[in-house]
């Protein structure tokens, strides 16, 4: 790996408020043209995550290139890729939400090394944060370096892992949003547990999102949408 392809990122992009989020930090720092996005079909159940990740790309004016997983749906028991509802509460006695996925982020980045060991980035940018109110502990900085760890041996590989969302609350991410120019972006993002849209407003992710932009003092640009 050179320098330069350091300077170049490769962002995961879910479609969502967070990843997209990073879409825009990483064109702001990196430039256009050296930034590409990946999306994973990992049989969400709401597909129209897909359709929005594919939109945000284009809007942004990235490459985009979408990746089929279909292990986590086979093995299912999570309220993204099974039909449970997702305010019933604990998949299991570990005090996760049931809409933890497990192993989903380290499959995520493994395979987003991957494709950025072919395509020539030196650089992953994903949204993970540590303060997300799920405590997925996927998420932690700690699961971040230990994973950019074993990717560089396994791949004799010196790629960078940028987590420019980890120490922030929502409010702080939104205010992000804004000095990046993804505001506008934000119209075309998908949050919402239950997959409406207009988002539904009362499930976990709504509410976490509905938060921030109330925190930031910014109106949320998908809500305005639907006025
Ligand atoms: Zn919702």
């Amino acid at each position: 790996m050179t320098e330069s392809s350091k300077q170049r990122a490769l962002v995961v992009l879910s479609g969502g408020q967070d990843s997209t989020t990073c879409l825009y930090w990483a064109i702001d720092r990196y430039g256009a043209g050296n930034v590409g996005a990946v999306t994973f079909d990992y049989g969400q159940r709401h597909r129209v995550e897909l359709e929005c990740a594919a939109d945000i790309a284009r809007a942004a004016g990235v490459p985009h290139v979408q990746l089929p997983i279909d292990t986590f749906a086979a093995l299912g028991g999570n309220a993204l890729t099974d039909d449970i509802d997702v305010e019933s509460g604990d998949s299991d006695t570990s005090g996760l939400p049931n809409t933890f996925v497990p192993g989903r982020n380290l499959v995520f980045l493994t395979f987003a090394a991957a494709l950025a060991y072919r395509e020539g980035y030196g650089t992953l940018v994903t949204g993970v944060a540590q303060t997300d109110y799920s405590g997925y502990p996927d998420c932690r900085q700690e699961t971040i370096d230990a994973l950019r760890t074993a990717i560089s041996l396994g791949m004799e590989f010196e790629l960078a892992i940028e987590t420019p969302l980890m120490q922030l609350s929502k409010a702080e991410t939104v205010l992000l949003a804004r000095d990046v120019g993804a505001l506008d972006a934000m119209a075309l993002t998908h949050t919402c547990y239950n997959g409406e849209r207009p988002p539904c407003g009362h499930c976990p992710a709504c509410v976490l999102r509905a938060k921030g932009f109330a925190e930031a003092g910014i109106a949320d640009p998908l809500l305005e949408r639907f006025v």
